[in-house]
């Protein structure tokens, strides 16, 4: 029987590199750059701890000021909108806008994501995984933040009760909807 080709390091970091080519070929649609899709994506999935300028930058390996820049266009447009944190009272969060969200209904990264469904759960979740932990090993080189889920951080606390279940931060002593422990988080801890 022949044996399966085993796949070198090399190779999979070539394929990581090449699926961020191909997910990043369609940009320019809806009359976007590349770096706004990038942001708006981002604030559809950051949890609301992590809506800031300095969590996107983080995020996106780029500079504050480069983030800055491309945040207070899209705000001038109309698709992000500043908050006073309620947390500090210092911060500024942001926050989509109905024009954004329905920009995002037809985000050319959908495809990508529908790639993604081909893969059974299991698969799906190894894969998840294993990229996870590749991030990891390289953000601790680079010494920039590692983001990730509530559902895949130590922090995550799940309250049970008799017949349902409810979720806290155990970082940042806040309750937390089910939906927000699928969103990333700057303050992830693996
Ligand atoms: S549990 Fe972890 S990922 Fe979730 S909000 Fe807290 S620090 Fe962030």
């Amino acid at each position: 029987m022949p044996k399966s080709p085993k796949a070198t390091d090399r190779e999979l970091a070539e394929l990581v590199l090449q699926l961020g080519r191909v997910a990043y070929a369609d940009c320019g649609a809806g009359g976007l750059t590349h770096g706004q899709w990038a942001a708006l994506r981002f604030f559809s999935r950051a949890n609301r701890f992590s809506r800031t300028v300095s969590a996107f930058a983080d995020y996106h390996a780029t500079t504050r000021s480069s983030a800055s820049q491309k945040i207070s266009t899209l705000v001038e447009q109309g698709y992000l909108t500043r908050h006073r944190s309620q947390r500090d009272g210092r911060s500024t969060r942001f926050e989509l806008t109905r024009p954004s969200l329905k920009l995002l209904q037809d985000d050319p990264f959908k495809s990508v994501v529908a790639a993604s469904q081909q893969l059974t759960p299991s698969t799906r979740d190894k894969t998840v995984q294993c990229l996870q932990q590749m991030l990891g090993e390289l953000s601790t080189l680079r010494g920039c933040g590692v983001f990730g889920i509530c559902d895949l951080c130590q922090h995550l606390q799940i309250i049970e009760a008799q017949s349902s279940e409810s979720f806290a931060c155990g970082l940042l002593h806040e309750p937390l909807e089910r939906e927000e422990t699928h969103m990333i988080c700057a303050r992830f801890v693996p």
